[in-house]
């Protein structure tokens, strides 16, 4: 086709709201029903060829333990490296092909996820990762919806971002695929996320080698799927889960490798950097490396604050999704002249969550996500219970009979550095600090300087010298800042996503920035009148 093809404009995919008697909500109970009871195997993808290893690792529900979802195929070192070799033949044309035709590839899947793969995903979504039909519907379907659709957008405005030209001569930029293959890595936490590290690489032509968390398989598996419904080569994307370490072992002494995409926490992305670091003169060039890491996000309340909307952003903020959410509020500071009431509302909140199996409709929390989480987030609440000027204002508890449960605690505490203030527990655990009125400068210093992260942070005042005076202190603090709001459920296209210091490398995924690490550009210019002559006009006598 000649021709300059326009990109169909993006707009954010409506949230459905699955109240009783809508179709969504019968097509999404009769999926549930329907996964729920199978167990399905997930092979390894490696050029679009399905491998069955026999070595299989169960895929369970976090709400239940004891539900075998599926059995996932892990791969060894050799198909890691077949991984390599099948990226490395679908580069050549993938990374030469027409925008128009990786772009459709993409716009497709996002179509297909909006439709008939949308119960689906979602579903898998909730029964693998335990969220609530409302926490898959805004992750699964309409992020990655999002991500899909705004990307090819952002990419075109990169390409249309060209160098002068002066008389007789053509400057152009291409922005080229990066040369080798990136190496995604995702975490469990956001289906999207997911969806998107693999995707927006291959988007700017790359070939991807995608590693899944081992706790969001099933709904990563049924997006790997639908990516090839869309049309993806295969080769483009790989997929190929294996215990983790040997995995990133064997990609990073690859000289191919381009660049990694990651999200997970601060420790294992630490690791991964330091390894390129120490191989650094084996690569074919410098791997691009991208990370979105840990946090630990504030909300920081005035005086003036709105009480009551500050009670319910502390609610959602903190336990939704059972705090797993990278944005979830994790530390809050209340001035005390507010804290009475705010404390009534939220007891009485937190008094009305309820807790259990994601497919009863009623329930506001799930289970958090494996063992590990569950003993991780148990034993400091062990230890709150032990140490002095610490109180347990609600919740506490847990139980691991079904499946790995733990109630929506709030914690109040004396010493506004206590581990629970500082570390990302990654759980329904909330730890405020309320401090005296007239220490309001002093708690924004208290906020920036707490916690080695700056993901994402809340200011709630209605003094409007407040509000300025905390968006000056609390400048780094946060990549994502809300004023007057919770600091989670970041929208693709409207609050683009990512934290800096130890929260990661910034780069906010679903952005224009995101995408232009994976493009290496090749500036070219073209002289329509050569010299013919290699002397300089000055050279002459006079
Ligand atoms: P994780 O670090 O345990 O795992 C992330 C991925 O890395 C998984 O695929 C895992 O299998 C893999 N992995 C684990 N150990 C590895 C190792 N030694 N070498 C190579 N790969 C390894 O994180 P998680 O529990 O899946 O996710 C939660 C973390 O992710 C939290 O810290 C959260 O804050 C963070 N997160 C951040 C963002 C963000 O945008 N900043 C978004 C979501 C989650």
């Amino acid at each position: 086709m000649s021709g300059t093809a326009n990109i169909p404009q993006p707009h954010n995919e409506p949230v459905l709201a699955y109240a009783p008697g809508s179709p969504e909500r019968a097509t999404l109970k009769a999926a549930l029903d329907r996964m729920a009871d199978e167990t399905i195997e997930i092979p390894v993808i490696i050029g679009g060829e399905e491998i069955r290893t026999g070595n299989q690792h169960s895929v369970v529900s976090p709400h239940e333990h004891r539900r075998v979802l599926a059995k996932a195929h892990q791969g060894d070192e050799q198909l890691v490296r077949r991984a390599v070799t099948a990226s490395r033949e679908a580069w050549r044309e993938w990374s030469a092909m027409r925008f128009e035709d990786r772009a459709a590839v993409f716009l497709k899947a996002a179509d297909l996820l909006a439709g008939p793969w949308r119960a689906t995903v979602n579903a898998a979504t909730m029964l693998g990762q335990s969220k609530t039909a409302y926490q898959a519907e805004i992750d699964s379907a309409c992020e990655l919806v999002d991500f899909l659709r705004f990307n090819v957008q952002f990419a075109e405005r990169i390409y249309q971002e060209q160098p002068r030209s002066a008389p007789q001569m053509w400057n152009r930029m291409e922005y080229r695929s990066l040369e080798g293959f990136v190496y995604a890595i995702t975490p469990f936490n956001f289906t999207a996320i997911g969806g998107n590290l693999p995707t927006a690489p291959a988007l700017m032509g790359n070939v991807v080698i995608w590693k899944p968390s081992h706790t969001a398989m099933l709904s990563n598996y049924y997006l790997m799927r639908m990516f090839e419904e869309a049309g993806l080569p295969p080769g483009v994307i790989n997929f190929i889960q294996g215990e983790s370490v040997m995995v990133s072992r064997t990609l990073l002494a690859e000289r191919g490798l381009a660049g990694i995409h990651f999200t997970g926490s601060t420790a294992v992305f630490n690791g991964l950097w330091r390894t390129v670091g120490e191989r650094l003169d084996h690569y074919a060039g410098y791997p691009r490396i991208v990370g979105e890491t840990g946090g630990k996000d504030f909300v920081v309340a005035h005086p003036s604050a709105d009480g009551d909307a500050l009670a319910v952003a502390l609610v959602r903020g903190a336990y939704e999704y059972q705090g797993q959410k990278c944005s979830a509020a994790s530390r809050a500071y209340v001035p005390a002249s507010l804290w009475p009431h705010v404390k009534e509302r939220m007891l009485a909140m937190i008094a009305e969550i309820r807790m259990g199996d994601v497919r009863d409709f009623r329930n506001f929390m799930g289970a958090v996500i494996d063992k590990r989480a569950y003993e991780r987030i148990t034993g400091y609440l062990a230890q709150a219970k032990r140490d002095p000027g610490v109180t347990i204002l609600a919740g506490g508890g847990a139980k691991d009979d079904t499946g790995w449960f733990i109630e929506p605690t709030l914690i109040q505490v004396s010493d506004p550095k206590y581990r629970t203030m500082c570390d990302e527990l990654f759980g329904p655990v909330l730890t405020l600090y309320v401090y005296p009125d007239a220490k309001w400068t002093e708690t924004l210093a208290l906020v920036d300087s707490t916690s080695p992260y700056a993901l994402t942070g809340a200011v709630f005042a209605r003094d409007r010298k407040a509000l300025a005076e905390a968006d000056a202190a609390l400048r780094h603090a946060a990549g994502n800042y809300y004023v007057n709001d919770k600091p989670t459920g970041a929208v693709v296209g409207q609050q683009p996503f990512g934290g800096a210091r130890a929260s990661g490398t910034n780069d906010k995924a679903g952005s224009i920035l995101n995408l232009l690490r994976w493009v290496s550009p090749r500036t070219m210019k073209e002289n329509f009148v050569p010299p013919k002559d290699f002397r300089y006009p000055f050279m002459a006598e006079a």
